[in-house]
């Protein structure tokens, strides 16, 4: 493992080897009841892990748009799914079922959309550290926002 790497925020890391590791494009194809559909994913060509740049899961570089939209999909997502979880606590008494199809809703409309942000921010952590080990210098968050071209 050489590491004489330097850090490139929008170059596909490996987050297997935890370098900018020479990486191949294969094309997956899938067959289903909707037909077949093919999905190209950079994997690295030393461990066989898909890699994606830094870039991918740092909130600075959906800018201030892709914030706003994360945030208003959780205030929509909670002002829906409150009702509910109310009204599943009135019926608790009479229908169990209630609860588990409530439970079910939070779960995949809020926990898990939660927990793919938590993974996303301990994914660019990571690279962070790696990066600043090797002298980079994280730049400010409107310089790191995507700029439509
Ligand atoms: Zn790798």
């Amino acid at each position: 493992m050489t590491d004489s790497q330097k850090p490139d925020y929008h170059k596909p890391w490996c987050w297997q080897c935890q370098e900018h590791t020479h990486f191949k494009t294969i094309t997956r194809t899938h067959h289903d009841e909707h037909g077949t559909r093919r999905r190209t994913q950079n994997v690295c060509s030393m461990c066989g892990k898909s890699v994606f740049r830094p870039a991918a899961v740092d909130f600075a570089y959906y800018g201030k748009v892709g914030g706003r939209c994360v945030w208003v999909y959780f205030v929509i997502a909670v002002i829906c799914i409150l009702p509910l979880v109310f009204w599943s606590i009135d019926n608790l008494a009479e229908d169990a079922r209630a609860l588990l199809v409530v439970g079910s809703v939070v779960v995949v409309f809020l926990i898990i959309p939660w927990a793919m942000l938590g993974w996303a921010s301990r994914k660019y952590a990571i690279w962070k550290t790696w990066a600043e080990e090797r002298g980079w210098q994280e730049p400010p968050k409107e310089k790191r926002a995507w700029v439509p071209r």
